[in-house]
């Protein structure tokens, strides 16, 4: 199958999501959307263990397939979505949490989007990649990794 992917599959390790969902201060009763959720980790650790609710966006159906597959396995179908799209064409104003791991070019393309749609004290996680002259708030280092926080006021 040839998917129009702006990003290959390369998947968070699980410390690093962690600390993301840490950075972002997730909470039961947070909305978590992850853009490309790739196998739905991030939304499924969000639900798990800290108790959120949580949607997964991504174009490649075998990683909808994983995704569907691990929060079966994690027990949390009933905390977790997962919807096959463009992560360009799909609707986050649900969200009150938003993480991704992406690249530099995206990020900057998702920008004046993530500004629009969200909600003030909305929370973005990025995962390696920064956001240009839009500063971040916090920034944490994880082993080799490097994550971002913004939040919308
Ligand atoms: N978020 C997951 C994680 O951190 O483990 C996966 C990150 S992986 C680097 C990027 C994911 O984005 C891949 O699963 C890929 O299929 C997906 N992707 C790439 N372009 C996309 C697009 N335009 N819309 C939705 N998903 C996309």
């Amino acid at each position: 199958e040839n998917l129009a992917l702006d990003v290959p599959y390369v998947p968070t390790n699980q410390e690093t999501v962690e600390e993301m969902l840490k950075l972002a201060g997730v909470k039961p009763g947070d909305v978590v959307y992850d853009l490309g959720c790739g196998d739905g980790r991030i939304v499924i650790t969000a639900a798990k263990k800290f108790g959120a609710t949580g949607v997964g966006v991504d174009l490649n159906p075998q990683r909808l397939k994983e995704a569907n597959e691990n929060a079966q396995a994690a027990g949390v179908t009933d905390k977790v979505k997962f919807v096959k799209g463009d992560l360009f064409d799909f609707d986050f104003s649900e969200a009150n949490v938003v993480t991704m791991y992406l690249l530099p070019s995206v990020n900057l393309k998702l920008r004046p989007k993530l500004q629009k749609e969200l909600k003030p004290g909305s929370r973005i996680v990025s995962h390696d990649f920064d956001m240009g002259d839009w500063e971040a708030k916090k920034t944490v280092e994880v082993g080799n990794d490097t994550i971002y926080l913004w939040t919308i006021d």
